[in-house]
């Protein structure tokens, strides 16, 4: 019986005829905090998905207790599980309110839906004095704020975050992760952080895991992987 909130076992994944993961294992604590760390290319963005159900798997993928191999992602998200794709993903035709309320569109409860608009207008002020406007209209930062803010609208158990940092001025970067950090705090939102800056990864994470080639080769805690040379001179620059 695992104690873990979600747990992947050997997970394999496969574009068509062309696989990508070979045996990706990972667990992540109810309110903890996992960072994935690989080279361009090892799978990292492909994990997400896997867990997401976008692209075919196999092994063992659960979430509080429940398979997610084969689910959709209508039925992935509907278990409690926000993913705030690679490249932001936010509708530009709509207003920024209009994408939070797509974030909400599978609650009911409407002052609640109001109450976390709310919260995410004071997580991200930048999107109050831009509500009404498109989100078309955003900087890079901004739309990357509501990306973050759309998903959380679903009032998830389960943040999945991939490369949220991408093209963006480090103060935006810092402002993002300081929110993303009191998230997990006011929340216990428990996150799955992929970011090809591992600095950044590990001011928000406890434990990470490295992919090679479609392979977990490497896990542990944040304070044990930053120790070793191999893991500095690979992903910290040092
Ligand atoms: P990056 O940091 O560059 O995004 P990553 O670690 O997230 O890298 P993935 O994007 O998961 O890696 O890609 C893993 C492998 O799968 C790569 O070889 C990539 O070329 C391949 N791949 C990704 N998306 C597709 C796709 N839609 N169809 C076919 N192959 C794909």
């Amino acid at each position: 019986m695992t104690t873990n909130l979600l747990e992947l076992e050997d997970v394999t994944a496969s574009y068509g005829h062309v696989q990508v993961l070979y045996g990706v294992s990972l667990g992540l604590e109810d309110g903890g905090a996992v960072g994935i760390l690989g080279a361009n290319g090892a799978g990292k963005t492909t994990t997400l998905r896997a867990i997401s159900g976008m692209v075919g798997t196999g092994g063992k993928i659960t979430f509080d207790g429940e398979s997610l191999v084969g689910k959709r992602p209508d039925q992935v998200a509907q278990l409690g599980i926000a993913h705030v794709p690679e490249g932001r993903g936010t509708l530009g035709h709509l207003t920024v309110k209009e994408n939070l309320l797509v974030g909400a569109y599978q609650r009911k409860n409407r002052a609640e839906i109001a109450a976390d608009i709310d919260y995410c207008l004071d997580l991200f002020p930048n999107l109050a004095m831009r509500i009404s406007g498109s989100a078309a209209g955003l900087s890079g930062g901004e739309q990357q704020m509501l990306a973050v803010a759309r998903g959380i609208m679903a009032r998830p158990r389960l943040l999945l975050l991939d490369e949220a940092s991408l093209g963006l001025a480090p103060s935006t970067t810092r402002e993002l992760y300081d929110a993303v950090a009191r998230l997990r705090q006011e929340w216990s939102l428990s996150m799955l952080v992929v970011e090809q800056n591992a600095n950044l990864a590990f001011s928000l994470v406890d434990s990470a895991t490295v992919l090679e080639t479609g392979r977990s080769v490497l896990s542990g805690p944040k304070d044990e992987l930053m120790g070793r040379d191999d893991i500095r001179r690979a992903y910290l620059g040092s």
